[in-house]
């Protein structure tokens, strides 16, 4: 199935420049949904992970779904102080200023292996906080998984250099 054509462009949003990759056009029809969510769970089953993490919001679509068919728990990675237990925080950079993302102390057991989901791969900053917020807590990063993939001059994927990538769709960023 060709993911992409259930991509929406939405160009200049939410600023002006930006190439918005609308992902609720894949998500609100049930075939590109299920065979994305699918997708992931093939190439992670069976590798002994037992927790899923994602950042919210849309990470928590796939996985959610992730997680309960991989038969492992899922924790919440969310913007600083939504959590309302004692949290871990990592701040990272963004083209103009940072941003910070959090995570329950007690989420990851030590030695845990953990799969890091996000919907999209940009920069890279993100879920590369996301990797970092995991092995704080003492977990082993298995796998990073995105629906869509941005390639080109974000250079996304060299951030995250040693981990295993995955993703189900590649775009090329226009410049
Ligand atoms: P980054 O940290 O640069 O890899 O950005 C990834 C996060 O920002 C993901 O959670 C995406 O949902 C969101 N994001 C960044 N760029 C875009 C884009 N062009 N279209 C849609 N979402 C984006």
């Amino acid at each position: 199935m060709d993911l992409l054509k259930y991509i929406r462009n939405v160009p200049d949003f939410p600023i002006k420049g930006i190439q918005f990759k609308d992902i609720t056009t894949l998500a609100k029809i049930h075939a590109p949904f299920k065979e994305s969510c699918d997708n992931i769970i093939n190439q992670f089953k069976d590798r002994g992970i037992s927790k899923v993490t994602a950042i919210e919001a849309r990470g928590y679509i796939w996985g959610g779904v992730i997680a309960y068919k991989l038969g492992a728990g899922f924790v919440l990675i969310r913007k600083p102080g939504k959590l309302p237990a004692e949290t871990l925080s990592e701040t990272y950079e963004l083209e103009y200023g940072t941003d910070t993302i959090e995570m329950h102390k007690d989420a990851i057991e030590k030695g845990e292996k953990v799969l890091v989901f996000d919907d999209l791969l940009a920069t890279g900053g993100t879920a590369k906080a996301a990797c970092t917020l995991v092995e704080k807590a003492g977990g082993v990063v298995n796998g990073v998984a995105f629906v869509i993939e941005l390639t080109g001059s974000l250079h996304g994927r060299d951030k995250l250099d040693g981990y295993n990538v995955l993703s189900l769709i590649k775009i090329p960023v226009e410049e």
